[in-house]
């Protein structure tokens, strides 16, 4: 077992309640690393094209990372990867607070999920033991209310819950895996594949800390992070939250504002991150906001996580379940156009409460605003309600409604895109998603490469899977580790700005398989550079990795990701941008900036090329997959599943992979499937032809039968005749 992980995962059926444990040799984890790169194995491994996502064949796979449990700020770190309900394309999430530490104390590196439990079932792991107990008692209820029950029920407040609440037993397609009733594995609806799994929650205890291979090395990183945070960039952030980017957002014309129409926010202190820090914070009537309105994940330094609350009135909120994000602030604020900052936080902690993406949720609810307000829905769509950009109770409302599946809330729960096409009436040129799923409040008019990003990401428009524009210019030297030396004009979209995105996006695909905080390690501001996180990864694992290798892990995951969606046949005619990008803003700082379509497309080419992909599908090209050690990806030519992964444990072959007796139907099945299954099903149908022929020319016919029975006759005739004959002959002799 390699230095930093426990070197077991816990595989799960819920169909069966049978369970085991992996133990993947070394190899498995220096190809991968960890997060959504390990989780990615197994559901390309395991999961047949087409599947559905709310089915039982969907595999649900949680991983935290190398660094997980160690003192350093920024590695309590999980991603969770499926197929996405929202989108149909894969999903993938990540989330913090200390439930992944302490999967890791438990014994644990991931957990694979596959089946459909019959009733709702919770997972209780303790100490590398586990088992499922019934849920039905937690079935319905409010994420706040669960936790404290199990804490209650298993006798320890220190046991950490993740759950769903109950948007994501009702299906809702942006339900979020929830943690602490106020962190988030927000995005592409994989608390619903958890809903459609009846697994209501995991509790976790563990007390068994990872080896460390070079623990000198490690504390140095971790007391130099503690040290600079009040000297470093991430200052802010720890202060007043990501939060304090609202002003800087709203001058440079980048704060998305009534769906996206705008990039200029005119009440936008109402709603900034010094408003929140000032008077909203938990401690802030008396100044004591840095000490009970801050809160962190496991052993961070940066304490950037918000409490708020709300004393009274109609939008009163219980601290428990935390702050709003800038995103949440945005989506639920400039992008509705609210700026009643107590209605923000009100919407956040319902978002907590019944478990949702607040990017997703804000987002739906500011296009069905601007729906109604253009009159392609009416009184008649919405059971009554008016919808308004402004009205603050009303969004707080649909919010309610979206999390309990009540009225107009049961359609807004599909998402804007999947909405739009059960009602029609154009109200897909409202739309700000790319495939499928919402735009989060950064806007590609303002930061080029975001358009690039948004579309070519294979689980949606996201703002955390490279480096935006601006730190091209403002980190050289950080930019420089990772080969990048020649930033650009602003609002450039040229071939180094499109390479800049690509490398940036490899790094982070590289964050999110180490599994690290991305405010807390990364390519430009964050609080350790590239180079320490090698340094970080290197003193925990006792291997040698060095920056080129990094990449690679997350050029790898990228391709994975990318393969999944290839072999459903989803590709370049995805990655698209919604329309509004391409008219003008208007208002403020970006007044008449859009996306010029142009410019875009052949940004594509160059990022498909740089990419090494195919440039009229968009997948990944074979040789691609087998510079990346994906060679067990390609089928006929192209992505496709393959049964022989690499890095499979004995323990998996002895408990999981005995390979099943073919039966001749089965043959048939995979003949409609995978083009080498035919070939190898229709050679055993001739095979079984040939064999048939021969037997039937083996088995005498009715003549030759005849044949046969006039033979035997003959046969048996032949003394006699014999006899005549020798009579014959010896009456001829006498003669
Ligand atoms: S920077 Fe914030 S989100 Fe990241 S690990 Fe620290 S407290 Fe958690």
């Amino acid at each position: 077992m390699p230095y930093g992980y426990t070197g077991k995962i816990l595989h799960v059926d819920l169909t069966t309640g049978k369970m085991h444990v992996e133990q993947p040799r070394p190899d498995f984890y220096r190809r991968y690393m960890g997060g959504s790169a390990m989780g990615m194995h197994y559901l390309l491994r395991d999961m047949r094209a087409g599947t559905d996502p709310l089915g039982a064949d969907n595999v649900l796979a949680l991983f935290n990372g190398l660094l997980t449990g160690t003192a350093i700020s920024g590695q309590s770190r999980m991603t969770a990867v499926a197929k996405s309900p929202l989108t149909g394309c894969i999903g993938d999430s990540q989330g913090g607070g200390f439930f992944p530490a302490e999967l890791k104390f438990a014994g644990f590196d991931g957990i694979v999920l596959r089946g459909q439990s019959p009733r709702p079932v919770y997972l209780w792991i303790k100490d590398r033991e586990f088992e499922l107990r019934d849920a039905a008692h937690l079935w319905g209820r409010i994420t706040g209310d669960v936790e404290d029950t199990l804490h209650a029920e298993l006798d320890d407040k220190r046991v950490e819950v993740l759950q769903i609440g109950p948007a994501g037993e009702n299906l809702v397609r942006y339900a979020a895996i929830m943690s602490m009733s106020n962190r988030a594995n927000g995005r592409t609806g994989l608390g619903a594949v958890m809903g459609s799994k009846k697994l209501k929650a995991i509790a976790v205890r563990g007390t068994h800390k990872p080896e460390v291979a070079d623990k000198a090395s490690l504390l140095e990183l971790t007391k130099w992070g503690a040290k600079t945070v009040p000297t470093s960039d991430v200052a802010g952030l720890g202060k007043y939250g990501t939060a304090e980017v609202v002003s800087g957002q709203h001058r440079a014309g980048g704060l998305p504002t009534r769906n996206f129409n705008s990039g200029s926010y005119d009440d936008w202190e109402k709603i900034d991150g010094t408003t929140l820090y000032d008077t909203r914070l938990k401690g802030a009537e008396n100044g004591q906001q840095d000490r009970f309105g801050r809160d962190t994940c496991y052993s961070c330094a940066v304490r950037c996580k918000r409490v708020s609350e709300v004393a009274e009135g109609p939008y009163k909120t219980e601290h428990r379940y935390g702050g709003p994000e800038y995103e949440t602030l945005a989506t639920f604020g400039s992008y509705c156009a609210i700026d009643d900052l107590d209605a923000i936080i009100r919407a956040n902690a319902l978002c907590n409460m019944y478990g949702m993406d607040t990017i997703t949720c804000g987002a739906t609810i500011a296009w069905a605003m601007e729906c109604f307000e253009n009159g392609r829905i009416g009184l008649e769509d919405t059971g009554g309600l008016t919808l308004r950009f402004g009205d603050a109770a009303m969004m707080v409302k649909l919010t309610e409604m979206i999390g309990k599946g009540e009225g107009f809330g049961v359609l807004l729960a599909k998402g804007s895109a999947q909405a739009a096409a059960i009602i029609g009436r154009g109200t897909d040129e409202f739309l700000i998603t790319s495939k499928g799923q919402e735009a989060p409040a950064h806007m590609p008019q303002v930061k080029r490469s975001l358009a690039l990003v948004y579309a070519a990401n294979p689980f949606g428009a996201d703002h955390q899977s490279h480096e935006h524009d601006p730190s091209y210019e403002a980190y050289p030297v950080r930019m420089a580790q990772i080969g990048l030396d020649k930033p650009q004009e602003k609002l450039a979209l040229n071939e180094e700005i499109v390479r800049y995105a690509m490398v940036t996006q490899h790094l982070y695909s590289a964050l999110d398989s180490i599994n690290v905080c991305q405010f807390v390690f990364g390519p430009a501001w964050q609080l350790y550079d590239t180079e320490q996180l090698v340094q970080a990864a290197s003193a925990v694992t006792g291997w040698k990795i060095t920056v080129p290798e990094l990449l690679e892990v997350g050029e790898r995951r990228l391709n994975m990701l990318r393969a999944f969606n290839a072999r459903e046949g989803i590709g370049r005619e995805s990655d698209t941008l919604p329309k509004k990008f391409m008219k003008p803003l208007s208002g403020g700082t970006s007044d008449g900036y859009m996306i010029d379509r142009n410019e875009f497309e052949a940004a594509l080419d160059t990022y498909y090329r740089l990419c090494e992909w195919d440039a009229v599908t968009g997948y990944p090209t074979p040789a691609k997959l087998n510079s990346l050690g994906l060679g067990w990806l390609v089928v006929n030519g192209k992505p496709a599943p393959a049964k022989n992964a690499p890095g499979r444990s004995a323990g998996a072959k002895k408990a999981g992979a005995k390979k099943p007796a073919v039966k001749k139907p089965i043959a048939k099945k995979m003949a409609a499937r995978k083009p080498v299954a035919k070939k190898r099903a229709v050679n055993k149908l001739v095979a079984k032809k040939q064999i048939a022929k021969a037997k039937t020319a083996a088995k005498p016919k009715p003549a030759a039968r005849k044949r046969v029975v006039k033979a035997k006759a003959a046969a048996k005739r032949r003394p006699a005749a014999r006899k005549t004959a020798a009579k014959s002959k010896s009456a001829a002799r006498k003669r």
